[in-house]
């Protein structure tokens, strides 16, 4: 059902009017992790600033050790929605346990299904039974064959608002976090309907090729970026080393703004 031979139009997500997969680019920015009020509405008043609609932030942080910052969990998306309500931002946050979508459908505009998860099919069939978008990231270890059935799983629930997100994957390279797969994009938006963002904060692990990597994802046709913004990057409490601080999100929407 997600194939391009199944629908010849892309389909677009629509997200509070933001209209993902429409031929513009679009923005998902925000911090790793939500960590309190003051830090999330800080970015919140800058992404607005921005002209972008859609605000992430981590509330349930599915990390690799178990003894790193878990997130705040309900509480984390109760803080996230407040901080978007005041400047009428879409939330986009991470859900890890099918048991929790439906009583964090309240306080999310779309669920996003992390790398980790990705083949976490009780998750997908959950997600693909709400009526809610669903941003879907690709596997750490994922061939993109396997990322398109993921996406299968949620659609063939009855659920066709999906955003894939493309988000770096293992490889021997250790000069980056992961190995930002950028023709993943064409081959994407070549094999399914569905909108397709690059999440360059991942992918990368690096502050300084955050935008030579969003301006390649543009120009491969991604429709969007995703990358991770804190008002004090240096004391977060997940992904200090790549979160861009808001005067540097600031300049990176400018020279993107140029192209
Ligand atoms: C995230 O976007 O918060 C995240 C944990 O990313 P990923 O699942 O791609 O590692
Ligand atoms: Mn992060």
């Amino acid at each position: 059902l997600v194939s391009r031979k199944k629908k010849p139009e892309d389909t677009i997500v629509d997200i509070k009017g933001d209209r993902i997969g429409d031929g513009n680019p679009h923005f998902v920015m925000g911090p790793c992790a939500v960590e309190s009020y003051e830090q999330v509405s800080q970015v919140a008043e800058a992404v607005k600033k921005q002209g972008i609609k859609l605000l992430r932030g981590g509330a349930f942080k599915p990390r690799t050790s178990p003894y790193d910052f878990q997130g705040l969990g309900l509480e984390g998306l109760k803080i996230l929605k407040e901080a978007a309500d005041e400047h009428d931002l879409a939330v986009v946050s991470e859900i890890v346990n099918p048991a929790d979508i439906e009583k964090a459908v309240d306080y999310l505009d779309v669920i996003q299904i992390g790398a980790r998860n990705m083949q976490n099919f009780e998750l997908l069939k959950a997600a693909g039974s709400v009526n809610k978008p669903v941003l879907l990231k690709r596997g750490l270890s994922a061939t993109i064959s396997e990322f398109i059935n993921a996406a299968e799983y949620i659609i063939s629930r009855g659920n066709e608002n999906i955003i894939l997100c493309e988000r770096g994957i293992r490889t021997y390279e250790k000069a980056t976090r992961n190995t930002l797969d950028i023709s993943a994009v064409p081959i994407l938006k070549q094999e399914t309907h569905l909108p397709v963002l690059v999440d360059v904060t991942h992918s990368t692990g690096r502050r300084d090729l955050l935008l030579p990597t969003a301006k390649a994802a543009l120009a491969v046709g991604a429709d969007g970026v995703m990358a991770e913004v804190h008002p004090d990057p240096a004391v977060a409490l997940s992904d200090s080393a790549q979160q861009m601080d808001i005067p540097t999100f600031e300049n990176f929407m400018a020279e993107l703004k140029k192209q």
